[in-house]
């Protein structure tokens, strides 16, 4: 079966990404596992970020690649967390630090300026000097709370209220909030851009 490298290490997003190409003769596979180390992130937006790690995986690899960047911006805080939202306090993947300090950042803030929203960029590069990437992009909006609740999933999820809905993120069922997310609005976007070009995968 032909491959496809996925710039990431994460098992939960192969497991996605898997499904998502599960009709496509494409398996897609984590570049971890062929010896391929993470690129160091030096775009100053998430779309260049994604660019940067999927252009990295394919030319070490040789093979197509599929990379996403994501994070939670505030534009109150002039969209901060935004690319650092994984290091926002210093040590990288804190999240309980990150949630604590997005808190403090945000103290005596009214709700109507307290607006945030998830994001989430794929792009998909059929060789290393491809021109034309596929990309897609997915927001989640919705607004910081006071103080964290609940406790599923990860991340910013404690803090996030979802516009709509009277629970964070982290006090919804995983099946919902993959329905609703910036990750599952963007990998519907990048079927459905597949999908229009007919799924032309076998061309890559
Ligand atoms: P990455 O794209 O996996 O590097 O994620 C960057 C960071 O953004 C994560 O470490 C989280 O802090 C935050 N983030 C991204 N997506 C989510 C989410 O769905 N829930 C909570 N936090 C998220």
């Amino acid at each position: 079966m032909a491959r496809l490298v996925l710039a990431s290490s994460n098992r939960g997003k192969l497991a996605e990404f898997n499904e998502l190409f599960a009709d496509s003769g494409f398996e897609v596979v984590a570049q971890g596992s062929l010896g391929v180390g993470d690129a160091e992130e030096t775009g100053l937006t998430f779309v260049e970020n994604a660019l940067i790690k999927a252009r990295h995986a394919a030319q070490a690899t040789g093979l197509p690649a599929l990379a996403d960047d994501s994070g939670l911006c505030v534009p109150h805080l002039g969209g901060a967390p935004g690319l650092y939202s994984a290091r926002y306090s210093g040590g990288h993947g804190d999240a309980a630090a990150n949630n604590a300090k997005l808190l403090r950042e945000l103290e005596g803030v009214p709700a109507a300026q307290r607006g945030a929203f998830f994001i989430c960029v794929l792009v998909l590069l059929r060789h290393a000097e491809d021109p034309a990437p596929l990309i897609a992009e997915g927001r989640w909006h919705g607004r910081i709370l006071t103080e964290g609740r609940g406790s599923g999933g990860f991340g910013y999820n404690p803090v996030f209220l979802p516009d709509g809905y009277g629970q964070s993120v982290a006090e919804m069922d995983s099946a919902l909030k993959n329905r609703l997310s910036h990750r599952g609005q963007a990998l519907a976007q990048l079927h459905a851009r597949l999908a229009e070009r007919g799924l032309a995968l076998s061309e890559l």
